[in-house]
């Protein structure tokens, strides 16, 4: 088969990658009918990450089902299936509380490389869900969406504890934070403020319910949240970038008593103690357990109630992938779909 395999940073290609097959009696074999570039590949692309030799890439999936393990129950050859970048058993007390992103048998997906035609699913049952019927192409975007980037900002909304009546500020315009403007529009936050300085990305977030642009970053960024709230700062505050300075926004624009979703994987980030005990925010984030969502998420896009995969501003074949990479480290995708 086709697949990603990023050599170094910079240098990714598309070559002839092994088929994968069953190893376990709980994996699935699924057919990806697509696959996207994630902001998170970026970081060893730029060299932030390092590359430890030639790595398969890629976690976000959508597919249909060839081939399942003896053990698989409830998954089922021929189901068109969403799965996201953890897989997990949805069995165990961490499963059961919602967090199986920390599955106690928890298998990153990304080591497998989703960015390919073929993909190995461990733990078919506990990682994958199935759409009511095969979709039309034209829903397929949004599932894939569903995948991580909408299941993350809708994390990050809930872990911000959004909710009716409530303002809420969104740090980061990458596709999680423009979904996670979409998940507090679903939410009934009363007002969402976007904080971006790119027209294309600032009329998407309108889209999605954004009712406030703010351009400004850093400390300017948090004078105008506090400006548009009375001087106490945001309800919620979404953050979705992960780096010292969007953190620092994001904890600096929310009031006191309130509460900051953070979803950006985080990279040298270092928090002051002492200003976070006199802040009284409160802090939740994390690798999104995305798994948790897909169920009422996958009925949302079904039934054409939201319409996530408008993220996808770049469409191109799987052999193209190194050009999806450039597209999206020069900014001039927001988030690239491949096509196997
Ligand atoms: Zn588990």
């Amino acid at each position: 088969m086709r697949g990603v395999v990023m050599h170094a940073p910079g240098d990714v290609r598309v070559e002839t990658r092994e088929d994968p097959s069953i190893l376990l009696p709980t994996d699935a074999i699924i057919r990806v009918s697509a696959t996207c570039v994630c902001g998170s590949d970026l970081w060893p692309y730029r060299g932030v990450e390092p590359v430890k030799g030639p790595s398969p890439m890629g976690h976000e999936y959508v597919g249909i089902v060839e081939e399942v393990g003896g053990e698989v129950r409830t998954i089922r050859p021929g189901q068109f299936v969403v799965g996201s970048f953890f897989a997990s058993d949805n069995t165990c007390p961490i499963c059961r509380a919602g967090y199986q992103s920390s599955c106690v048998h928890r298998e990153p997906v990304g080591g497998l490389g989703a960015q390919a035609e073929y993909l190995r699913v461990p733990l078919a049952d506990g990682t994958l869900v199935a759409t009511p019927d095969i979709p039309s192409d034209d829903l397929i975007p949004g599932f894939l969406a569903a995948s991580d980037v909408l299941g993350t900002g809708w994390f990050g909304a809930v872990a911000a504890e959004v909710g009716p009546g409530k303002t809420v500020a969104v740090v980061g315009d990458g596709a999680v934070g423009l979904l996670a403007v979409l998940a507090a529009k679903r939410l009934g936050a009363e007002r969402i403020i976007a904080m971006s300085r790119h027209e294309p990305r600032q009329k998407l977030a309108a889209d999605y319910g954004a009712t406030h642009i703010v351009t400004e970053r850093g400390d300017e960024g948090v004078a105008r949240i506090k400006d548009l709230t009375d001087g106490l700062g945001a309800h919620s505050v979404i953050e979705a970038v992960g780096t010292q300075e969007s953190m620092m926004q994001a904890i600096r624009a929310t009031r006191a008593g309130g509460h900051v979703g953070y979803v950006g994987v985080a990279h040298d980030v270092e928090l002051p103690g002492e200003e976070l005990f006199f802040s009284h925010v409160h802090l939740h984030g994390g690798p999104a357990p995305v798994r948790r969502f897909l169920p009422e998420l996958i009925d949302l896009i079904a039934t054409r109630q939201i319409d996530p995969g408008k993220v996808f501003d770049l469409t191109l074949p799987l052999d193209e992938a190194a050009e999806g990479y450039r597209a999206m480290d020069e900014r001039r995708a927001i988030k690239v779909l491949l096509n196997p």
